[in-house]
């Protein structure tokens, strides 16, 4: 498996977004985004996306050069409608709006209603965590259905993300961010590429019957990935749904199948300063954290979440990213079709 530099790939993702049309602050972002997602080992939202954008830049489902538009404000509460600009861009300027807003307001709630794929959530609590502020986004992922209701066998639901993210002064931040179906379909489609088989008990093939073959997700007729947590995480997946798609007023699950992604999501941002007091919550949340990972005393490999990722990323900072190769070459051809030979020698920004 090819091991890729990210720095001299993140350079090459600038530089195949901007010669298609993406500004160059659009381009930084996107690539930013997808480069930080692989290193922190999340491939299914990372490097490997960058085909699908680029046929979503032609096709017109991701449009670029699209300035965050506000419906409605009432301060402390921003309706933000993205007119399916590029996601990175539109969840980066609604959090920069949102971190504001909570400043100024003691807490905020931001609906980003409309954008093309925002990619990994983690992402954006990572942003309101960096400003010193715990934040919830709920996601919906409408005209994508690919999750069965609990207890059906045909797709209903999008594989709605939950991401919840909590600054832990002298540590890194408690990041919770997840699909709510078992795997999420990037995930599968890795598994397709690498040629592996899923666990049991992730997809069901279209006549309903379990299956291990990731293949039979992507045939026609196509199968259908199961909610987490039996009807615990199609619950969660709902409340996604509702307060992403139908509060406020994004697209919802209609039946209707798009030709490329589209997320809404529901950030709620809430500075400790607003509660407790800031000294009040870091010394808390350290004296839980200590207690929860009492176990490593005595060797047991428990982790926060977000550890995983910051040990990914050290690691693959110094290896390099291991991209299968079916994905690179997808990579290396889309980018020479808009003009860059090689992905690895763009000149340095
Ligand atoms: P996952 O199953 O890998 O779970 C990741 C979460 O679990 C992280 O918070 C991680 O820190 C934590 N975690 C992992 N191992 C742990 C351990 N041993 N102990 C404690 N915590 C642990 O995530 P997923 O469901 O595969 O989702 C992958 C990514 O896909 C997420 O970033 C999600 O936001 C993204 N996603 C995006 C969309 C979209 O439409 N934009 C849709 C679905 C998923």
């Amino acid at each position: 498996m090819p091991m890729i530099d990210p720095e001299r790939l993140e350079h090459g993702l600038v530089a195949t977004f901007a010669a298609a049309g993406a500004s160059r602050e659009e381009a930084a972002l996107i690539a930013r985004h997808l480069v930080e997602a692989s290193l922190r080992g999340h491939d299914s939202h990372g490097v490997g996306l960058m085909p699908s954008y680029l046929d979503a830049i032609r096709t017109g489902h991701m449009r670029l050069g699209r300035p965050l538009a506000i419906i409605r404000d009432l301060g402390a509460l921003v309706v933000c409608d993205a007119g399916h600009g590029a996601g990175q861009v539109m969840a980066h300027e609604a959090m920069k709006l949102g971190i504001a807003r909570a400043r100024a307001h003691g807490m905020a709630v931001i609906a980003l209603r409309d954008a093309h794929h925002v990619g990994r959530i983690g992402h954006w609590a990572e942003q309101c965590a960096e400003a010193g502020l715990v934040s919830i986004h709920f996601v919906n992922v409408p005209r994508s259905p690919a999750v069965a209701a609990f207890g059906g066998i045909q797709a209903r639901l999008g594989t709605n993300p939950f991401a919840a993210g909590f600054p832990h002064p002298g540590a890194p931040p408690v990041i919770v961010d997840f699909a709510t179906s078992r795997w999420a379909v990037g995930k599968v489609r890795v598994a397709m590429n690498k040629g592996e088989l899923l666990p049991e008990g992730i997809l069901l093939d279209a006549q309903g019957n379990p299956s291990v073959d990731p293949s039979l997700f992507f045939a026609d007729p196509a199968g259908v990935l199961l909610p987490f947590g039996e009807h615990k995480g199609f619950g969660l997946a709902l409340a996604c749904e509702l307060l992403a798609g139908a509060l406020t007023g994004g697209a919802t699950q209609d039946g209707s199948r798009g030709e490329s992604v589209s997320n809404s999501m529901l950030s709620i941002l809430l500075p400790p300063g607003s509660f407790a007091g800031d000294a009040d919550y870091a010394e808390r949340v350290e004296k839980l954290a200590s207690w929860l990972m009492r176990d490593r005393e005595s060797g047991r490999a428990a982790l926060m979440p977000g550890e995983p990722e910051i040990t990914r990323r050290r690691q693959r900072l110094t290896e390099g990213l291991p991209i299968d190769q079916t994905t690179w070459d997808a990579m290396t051809t889309a980018a020479a079709a808009r003009g860059i030979s090689d992905l690895l020698a763009s000149p340095l920004p």
